[in-house]
């Protein structure tokens, strides 16, 4: 069987049973970030992500875009746990005909999302390849009280999104987003999602990751979906790439909320359906797949 046949849940799904997994993991695959032990009060989290040249970006997109996006995703999965970035590695492989500013300007973009976010890059790997490849991988720390998984949502809460949706790559968006750290931050510390995920393979097909982790079903209110300008409801759901976080609120805390944000505020929170019992109430999905 060729893996495009596989899919990428599908591919995951088989390696998992290779992986050794101890029993002092909290969580291993299948959540935003693993988390591990680390301190009486605090859980580490791990996450990592690769960006390959013309699967994820071109030669013709802005270096320093791609070095942004190369990092910023994996900050906006440590947020959507609830926790704050630390410390980063960073391995790139480089073809040998590659202009030095194109790296240079790679690394600039990865400078400053770091300082903004107070990341150190402590190390890394380079090597020769046909293509350029980066891949970061992100340390980040959570209180245990305040770490929020996908698994939690329950019938009858408020389905959230931190931002407008939709036409990310079009709009080149998606190699200058900020990542939600400060919602989430502000959300774990005062309204305690029961679940939360970051939006980067669509809305409909990240949906249903908290729909089957916390085996409920989903209604979505299409005309409450904040799109962006120009960006069609089937684009909004399934274009991915937004990095905007995904969160569920019991129906009390969905009410504070909604409270708090009738007047002005630093974050406004959309929301956007209910999370109901019927397990066969998903999302329909023509979400982007990787193989
Ligand atoms: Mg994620």
């Amino acid at each position: 069987m060729k893996i495009s046949k596989l899919g990428e849940f599908g591919l995951i799904n088989m390696l998992k049973q290779f992986v050794p997994v101890s029993k002092t993991v909290i969580k291993g695959i299948g959540d935003d970030a693993a988390v591990v032990p680390y301190s009486k009060s605090e859980y580490l989290l791990i996450t990592t992500d690769m960006l390959a040249e013309d699967t994820h970006f071109t030669r013709r997109m802005p270096p320093q875009g791609i070095g942004h996006k190369a990092l910023a995703c994996s900050i906006s999965d440590i947020a959507a746990m609830g926790g704050w970035p630390t410390f980063a590695v960073v391995s790139i492989g480089i073809p040998k005909n590659l202009p030095v500013s194109f790296i240079k300007d790679i690394y600039k973009g990865i400078q400053e999302v770091a300082r903004q976010f107070n990341v150190s890059i402590v190390g890394g790997d380079t090597i020769k390849t046909d293509k350029i490849v980066i891949n970061v991988a992100l340390l980040g720390l959570v209180e245990k009280k305040n770490l929020t998984t996908r698994d939690g949502a329950k019938a009858g809460d408020v389905i959230f999104v931190t931002g407008p949706l939709g036409g990310s790559f079009k709009s080149g968006r998606h190699l200058s987003f900020t990542p939600r750290g400060p919602q989430a931050r502000f959300l774990v510390e005062n309204f305690k999602p029961s679940a939360m995920m970051d939006i980067s393979d669509g809305l409909s097909g990240d949906l249903n990751h908290i729909l089957k982790a916390s085996k409920v079903g989903a209604r979505l209110d299409h005309a409450y979906i904040p799109r962006h300008q120009g960006v069609s409801l089937s684009q909004a759901l399934n274009d991915g790439e937004d990095f905007e976080l995904l969160f569920t609120l019991s129906p009390q805390k969905a009410r504070l909320l909604m409270d708090w944000q009738t007047q002005k505020r630093a974050f406004y929170f959309y929301p956007i359906g209910t999370i109901t019992s019927d397990v066969k109430e998903k999302i329909d999905t023509k979400s982007f797949t990787h193989f």
